[in-house]
C-alpha cells in the first residue's frame, strides 16, 4: 500500500473511532459514501468488496505454517497475486475500465473483456478472498447459525465438508473450489477452471463466492507435490469461520 493510502486509512479509522463506530460496522456504509475514494481504499473499507491493488497479507508468510509453508505463501502473495494484480490494471487502462469501481461491477460482465482482463480479474479477486479466508492460530469451529444453514442445504457439515473437499480433488487442471450464494439465496459447491469465479456472467456456476479454494499447484506443490488431497484435507483447519460466516450473513 501506499504511503498516501496509508494515510488516508489511518485519517479514515481515526475519524470513524471519533464517530464511535467500529471498523466492523463500516463494511454496511453505503459504497456511495466513498465514490471519490482510490480503488486501492476499496477493500480496506468494505471487506466486502475486491479493489485492483492487492490488500496486505493480513498474516505473515510462515504463520499458516506447517500446512502451508513460508515459501509457498511468499511466491504465491508476492509473486503469483501481485502479478494478477499488476496485469489487471494493465489490462483495465487498456480498456479504459473505470478503477474507482470495485471488480464485483465488473466480473458479471467480464464476456465484453479480453482474455487478460478474465483471467486476471479472476486472478485477483480469488486471491484476494482466498487470503482472507484463512487464518493463523487455533483451530477456528464453525458457530451454530453457520452449521445450521449449511445443514439446511447440505443435509449435514460432514456432507458439506465431503462435498467441498471432492471438487477441489477432482477439479481437472488448475482452478478452484468454492463455496457459493446463489441468487436465490442457496449455499452450493462447484468448482471453476483457471482463474474464473461464479461471479462471472461465463461461469456455469452463479453466485457470491463465500469460501474459495486455490488447487493450482502452485498453491500446494512446494509441500504436497502430487498430493492435493493431502493439501485439501489439511486446508480445513485453516478456514476463519468468522470471515465466512460474516460474508453470509452480510449477502442475505
Ligand atoms: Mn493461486
Amino acid at each position: 500500500m501506499s504511503e498516501s493510502a496509508n494515510n488516508q486509512r489511518r485519517d479514515f479509522i481515526k475519524k470513524t473511532a471519533k464517530a464511535g463506530l467500529a471498523i466492523s460496522t463500516v463494511a454496511f456504509i453505503p459504497e456511495s459514501l466513498f465514490a471519490c475514494t482510490p480503488a486501492a481504499h476499496i477493500a480496506t473499507v468494505n471487506p466486502f468488496k475486491t479493489g485492483f491493488d492487492q490488500t496486505p497479507l493480513p498474516y505473515n508468510y510462515n504463520s499458516l505454517e506447517p500446512i502451508i509453508d513460508a515459501t509457498t505463501m511468499e511466491i504465491h502473495y508476492s509473486k503469483h497475486a501481485a502479478t494478477y494484480s499488476k496485469n489487471l490494471k494493465e489490462a483495465a487502462l487498456a480498456e479504459k475500465i473505470d478503477m474507482s469501481k470495485s471488480l464485483e461491477d465488473i466480473l458479471p460482465k467480464i464476456s465484453t473483456y479480453s482474455a487478460k482482463m478474465r483471467n486476471n480479474a479472476g486472478g485477483h479477486y480469488n486471491h484476494e478472498l482466498f487470503w482472507k479466508t484463512m487464518k493463523p492460530g487455533v483451530e477456528s469451529k464453525p458457530s451454530s447459525s453457520i452449521v445450521k444453514a449449511l445443514e439446511k442445504d447440505f443435509n449435514s457439515l460432514e456432507s458439506f465438508k465431503t462435498q467441498f473437499s471432492d471438487a477441489a480433488k477432482t477439479r481437472f487442471g488448475s482452478g478452484w473450489a468454492w463455496l457459493f450464494l446463489t441468487p436465490d439465496k442457496i449455499m452450493k459447491i462447484g468448482s471453476t477452471p483457471n482463474q474464473d469465479n461464479p461471479l462471472m456472467d461465463v461461469s456455469e456456476i452463479k453466485g457470491l463466492p463465500l469460501m474459495g479454494l486455490d488447487v493450482w499447484e502452485h498453491a500446494y506443490y512446494l509441500k504436497y507435490q502430487n498430493r492435493r488431497p493431502e493439501y485439501v484435507e489439511n486446508w480445513w483447519k485453516l478456514i476463519d469461520w468468522e470471515f465466512v460466516q460474516k460474508r453470509y450473513e452480510a449477502s442475505l
